[in-house]
């Protein structure tokens, strides 16, 4: 089904689009244990409330979005989670209409409290964004009045200058310090529990939302993500944690780093047009041939990535069993079928309460074109990217999308939005809910697919029916305009009829 027939079939939706906003109905969503009813949530940082007024911000997400929980940004360093609309980008018709560049930075918008971090360099992540503001403090009570709840979303994206870092940071290919910190090392991992910890202890939210859209070495070295580059001369993490863990493995350090470096080798020659005898598919699958270490060593980050959300899902329980903890589960998984293979949702399944299932169609069209460019440029590069394409559709059983030229602009459909949620649904077997993430004005390029309401009712709509527990409004509040919330907002009040 193409968006046009979606939009057609689901019959009278088209027309709430247009109609106006459900007044007076605030008060009657109330929270309610998981599962009972469809829950409708949004990501909002702190600064929104900030801008605005809580109980402003409040009313709106009552009122338009017919929100019955707020993911709170807690903790992050970047601006996906946190921010007023990214530099470069349109204001949307509400909150502050300057950019902060001049004063965001990020960190712990709540009060870290030090006695979780003893076991931890990170101790200092307070965010200084808003002073003394403690979010989590200030949107909390209002919410609960309400009857809203509150999921904190932490966030694995940091900056380079919070006090300690430097001495748990990844080590590249060359032995060099990276960007990301090391999810092998202990005391990163302390962090994480301690973060999760302090907030289901220190206040009386409802849970944790855990975000790390980080990837593997064999994915970093491909640029096998949305916008990521091709990165192979710095892939990670070869540190002594990582030795420790290969070790235990029986994973062969010194091999699985000749395998990196003739992975890059085979790289840098197939961006520069140097064809191997065989063919560039060829070549790259006699690499992980006879370099099963390098597959080995991608496994490891994802191991020590999942072994990270299960210590928080259990420091979290050990506060108190009815915490939910979630995980995002980032759009890669949608649209590259390598990363796909090594994400089972049955395993998933059983370190989350929920998964928040990115299912953005509006901006999955350039990610997606992205991400075949990418990987027609060097293991596909023998394929031409049209064909690569359709081939791709194929695999990922997407429907009937756009041509790559005209992707960016015409997003993906709602048919998208429709299969990722029954995949992930089917996937889990009902031992974890599934929350899609729908894409509301999350930024895209100048001539790429913008949210429309019909855009936003059509995606709600095709998750729901597909049997979504519920939806996550994405990104954040701060870059949606309120007539896309609104029309979210009115598909998920006619759903529920
Ligand atoms: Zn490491």
């Amino acid at each position: 089904m193409n968006r046009r027939d979606f939009i057609k079939t689901s019959a009278g939706l088209t027309a709430l689009a247009a109609a106006g906003p459900l007044a007076g109905l605030a008060s009657a969503v109330a929270a309610e244990p998981p599962r009972s009813r469809k829950t409708a949530g949004i990501k909002v940082g702190a600064v929104s409330f900030v801008d605005e007024g809580t109980e402003k911000v409040l009313d709106i997400l009552q009122e338009r979005g017919a929100i019955d929980t707020v993911y709170l940004t807690a903790f992050t360093y970047g601006r996906g989670l946190a921010g007023r609309q990214i530099p470069g980008h349109p204001f949307p018709d509400h909150g502050a209409q300057e950019t902060d560049e001049k004063f965001f930075h990020g960190g712990n918008y709540a009060t870290p409290h030090l006695k979780f971090y003893r076991e931890t360099v990170l101790k200092q992540t307070r965010a200084p964004d808003h002073g003394d503001l403690d979010i989590v403090a200030t949107v909390l009570p209002a919410a609960k009045k309400r009857g809203l709840r509150v999921i904190c979303s932490i966030e694995d994206v940091f900056r380079g200058d919070v006090p300690g870092v430097k001495e748990v940071l990844e080590v590249d290919l060359q032995g060099r310090r990276a960007g990301g910190l090391c999810l092998c090392h202990p005391e990163v991992r302390a962090f994480w529990t301690g973060l999760a910890t302090d907030l289901c202890e220190s206040y009386d939210i409802d849970g944790i939302l855990f975000f790390n859209e980080r990837n593997g070495p064999l994915f970093n070295a491909l640029g096998a993500s949305h916008s990521q580059s091709i990165a192979s001369s710095r892939v990670t993490c070869f540190c002594e944690h990582h030795q420790r863990a290969a070790k235990e493995r029986g994973i062969d350090f010194e091999r699985a780093r000749q395998g990196y470096q003739k992975l890059d080798q085979f790289i840098q020659a197939a961006l520069k047009d140097q064809r191997p005898g065989d063919g560039y598919f060829v070549e790259f699958w006699r690499l992980l041939v006879e370099y099963p270490e390098i597959i080995a060593w991608d496994r490891l980050f994802d191991a020590a990535k999942h072994q990270v959300l299960a210590e928080v899902n259990a420091a979290v329980k050990r506060v108190r069993t009815g915490l939910q903890v979630g995980f995002h589960l980032e759009h890669v998984n949608s649209f590259n079928p390598i990363f796909r293979a090594t994400r089972s949702y049955a395993d998933l399944a059983t370190k989350a309460d929920f998964l928040k299932v990115v299912v953005y169609n509006n901006c999955g069209g350039e990610r997606y074109a992205n991400f075949i460019r990418n990987v027609g440029s060097t293991v596909f590069r023998d394929v031409p990217k049209e064909e690569l394409l359709r081939f791709n559709n194929h695999l990922l059983n997407y429907g009937d999308e756009a041509k790559l030229e005209d992707l960016a602009t015409a997003g993906l459909s709602p048919d998208y939005v429709f299969r990722e949620t029954q995949r992930a649904l089917a996937g889990v077997q009902g031992k974890c809910r599934i929350l899609p993430g729908i894409d509301i004005g999350i930024p895209t390029g100048k001539n790429s697919r913008k949210a429309s309401p019909e855009d936003t009712i059509a995606a709600v709509t095709a998750a729901i029916k597909a049997g979504a527990d519920g939806l996550i409004l994405s990104r954040k509040y701060s870059e949606m305009q309120l007539t896309n919330l609104a029309a979210a907002g009115r598909a998920v009040r006619e759903a529920a009829k």
